[in-house]
C-alpha cells in the first residue's frame, strides 16, 4: 500500500473556475504529498494574474506544468512516463511549452533539460514567483531554470486559487522545508531549510476560507509541530533572535489555539507531525478545542531503536510510546496513523519484529507503508549499502500491511453501534445514492444521501464497517451545523 494522499487525485489535472484571461491555457498536474497540491494552488494563483486559464485537456494546453515528487524512485518514474506522454502531444502541438516544478526539478536541476529534451522550464519549490519571468524567457525561445532555495520564501502574501475544490476542505501551508535530516529522506535537499509563515497571513487565509463557506482546513508542513514564527527567517537561526523576538514568538500550539478559537465551527486538522517535535502543549490544545480534529499522523518509520538511530529520527521507541500514552491519556478517542519504511539498510529480522511489536502496542487506525528506496545524495545513500534484498523488503512490507489492515479493522469495529459526526465531502465512490465524509478521527463514513448536502455536518449512526470505511445512516444534523 503506497499512499500519501488520495490516490485518485494523483496526477489529476487541477482546474480553477474559468475566467477571461489572455486566452492562454495552463494545465497543471500534481504528484506526491499534500504540500505539492497546495503549492500547485499557489502556482495557479501566480499564473492567473498573468491571464492564464486552467484546462484538463492536454491537447489544448499552451503551457503544461508538472509538480513532481522525488520521495521514492517510483514517484520519479511516474513523472518520467508522463513526460513521454507530453512528448507525443508536443509533436502535434509544437507550440506547447512544458515545465517541471517541485522536488524533482530541485533534485535534477538543469540536468533535466539535457535528459528530457521536451522540458522548457525547470522551477524549484521556492522559485514560483519567478514563473512569469521564466515563461517570458521560454516564449523568447530560451530554456529557463530557477532552482534557488530561499531562506524566507513562504508565499504568505499569495492567496492560493483553490483547484478542484469541493468547497468544504482546504489546505493551508504553515511551514516550508525541513531541518530534520532523516538519513533516508530527500526533502531537506529538495525543499530547503525549515521556515515558518507569518501567523497573520495564515489567519487571513483561514478567515477568507471561512467566509467562503469552507468547513475544514488542514495546516500543512513537513513537520508542523516545529512551527515557530519570530518575525521571519530560518528556524535554525532562532537562537540568534533578539530577546524581544524570542519572548513574542508563536509556536505551533499557539497557532493551533488561534485558528481553533477564531472559527469554533470549522474543523482544524494538521499534517505532518514528527514525534520528536510534538509537545504536550499541542496535545493539550487538541484536547481542549472540540473543533481540532482528534487525529494525529505520527510517522515512526521503524520500531527498532537501532534503525531509528541509523535513520537519525532523534527519538527512541520508548519515547515514542510515552508520546502515544500521553495522547491516549488526554484524548482516549484520538486516532493515530503511521508511516513506515521496511528494509532500511542493515534491517534484520529482529528489527522487523520490533516494528511489528510497536504496531501491536499502538494499533494504528491507518498506515502508509513503503519499501526503502535509496535516494541519491541522502546520508543513507552515501554511508550505507542498500543491502536488504528486494524480495525481503517486499515480504516485510506485506507483513506490516497485513497487520495494519487487522488493526484498522479493529479500530473501525469500535465505531459500530455508535453515532458520530461526519462532515460530508463528496459522493461515495461506490454509490451515487450515498454521501462520503470523514469523522473527526479521519475515518471515512458512507451513508444514504436523504436531504443532506455536501458541506453539512451530520450525525451518523454506524451499523457496519470494513477495515477502511464506516457504513451507517444519518440521524440528523449535528449541532455544529
Ligand atoms: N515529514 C514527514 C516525516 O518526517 O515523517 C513525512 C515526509 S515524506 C513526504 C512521507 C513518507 O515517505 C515518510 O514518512 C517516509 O515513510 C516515506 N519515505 C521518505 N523517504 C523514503 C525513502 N527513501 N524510501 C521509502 N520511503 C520513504
Amino acid at each position: 500500500m503506497e499512499k500519501i494522499i488520495d490516490e485518485k487525485q494523483q496526477g489529476n489535472a487541477l482546474v480553477m473556475e474559468p475566467k477571461t484571461g489572455n486566452g492562454k491555457k495552463l494545465m497543471i498536474e500534481s504528484y506526491g504529498c499534500q504540500m505539492n497540491f497546495s503549492d500547485s494552488e499557489i502556482v495557479a494563483s501566480i499564473l492567473s494574474k498573468e491571464g492564464f486559464d486552467t484546462t484538463q485537456n492536454l491537447e489544448e494546453a499552451d503551457l503544461v506544468l508538472i509538480n513532481t515528487c522525488s520521495i521514492r524512485d517510483k514517484a520519479e518514474q511516474t513523472v518520467r512516463k508522463r513526460l513521454e506522454k507530453y512528448n507525443a502531444v508536443k509533436k502535434i502541438n509544437p507550440g506547447m511549452k512544458v515545465g517541471v516544478l517541485g522536488c524533482m526539478a530541485e533534485r535534477l536541476k538543469a540536468q533535466f533539460l539535457e535528459e528530457e529534451k521536451i522540458v522548457d522550464l525547470v522551477v524549484g519549490p521556492d522559485a514560483y514567483k519567478d514563473l512569469p519571468n521564466l515563461i517570458n524567457e521560454v516564449e523568447e525561445g530560451r530554456n529557463a531554470v530557477n532552482v534557488i532555495l530561499s531562506k524566507d520564501e513562504t508565499y504568505g502574501d499569495i492567496s492560493p486559487v483553490r483547484l478542484q475544490s469541493n468547497g468544504v476542505s482546504a489546505f493551508v501551508s504553515i511551514t516550508r522545508g525541513c531541518d530534520n535530516m532523516c538519513t533516508f529522506c530527500v526533502v531537506p535537499f529538495t525543499r530547503g531549510r525549515e521556515r515558518s509563515r507569518d501567523p497573520q497571513s495564515i489567519m487571513e487565509e483561514v478567515n477568507e476560507l471561512a467566509q467562503k463557506g469552507f468547513k475544514e482546513i488542514t495546516l500543512l508542513g513537513q513537520n508542523v509541530d516545529s512551527y515557530l514564527w519570530y518575525g521571519g527567517g530560518l528556524k535554525k537561526d532562532f537562537k540568534n533572535a533578539s530577546e524581544m523576538q524570542k519572548a513574542t514568538a508563536t509556536n505551533f500550539a499557539a497557532l493551533l489555539r488561534m485558528v481553533a478559537e477564531a472559527h469554533p465551527k470549522m474543523r482544524v486538522r494538521f499534517s505532518t507531525s514528527n514525534p520528536q517535535d510534538m509537545t504536550l502543549d499541542v496535545i493539550e490544545a487538541m484536547a481542549k478545542y472540540p473543533n481540532i480534529c482528534k487525529y494525529i499522523h505520527l510517522p515512526v518509520q521503524s520500531g527498532s531503536d537501532r534503525i531509528l538511530k541509523a535513520m537519525n529520527r532523534l527519538h527512541t521507541r520508548e519515547e515514542y510510546f510515552e508520546l502515544i500514552d500521553n495522547i491516549r491519556k488526554l484524548m482516549p478517542d484520538c486516532a493515530i496513523s503511521q508511516d513506515m519504511i521496511t528494509g532500511f539498510p542493515t534491517e534484520t529480522e529482529e528489527d522487523h519484529q520490533d516494528t511489528l511489536s510497536l504496531m501491536e502496542y499502538v494499533k494504528y487506525d491507518f498506515g502508509f507503508m513503503f519499501a526503502y528506496s535509496e535516494r541519491p545524495g541522502t546520508m543513507a545513500a552515501r554511508k550505507l549499502e542498500d543491502d536488504v534484498p528486494e524480495e525481503v523488503k517486499k515480504r516485510r512490507l506485506t507483513e506490516i500491511v497485513n497487520l495494519q489492515q487487522q488493526h484498522s479493522h479493529f479500530r473501525t469495529r469500535q465505531f459500530v453501534g455508535k453515532t458520530v459526526e461526519v462532515l460530508i465531502e463528496k459522493e461515495s465512490k461506490k454509490s451515487d445514492a450515498h454521501w462520503s465524509g470523514r469523522t473527526t478521527q479521519n475515518t471515512v463514513a458512507v451513508f444514504p444521501k436523504e436531504q443532506y448536502k455536501i458541506g453539512d455536518f451530520v450525525n451518523v449512526k454506524i451499523n457496519d464497517c470494513t477495515s477502511a470505511t464506516l457504513i451507517g445512516e444519518a440521524v440528523g444534523y449535528s449541532e455544529n451545523n
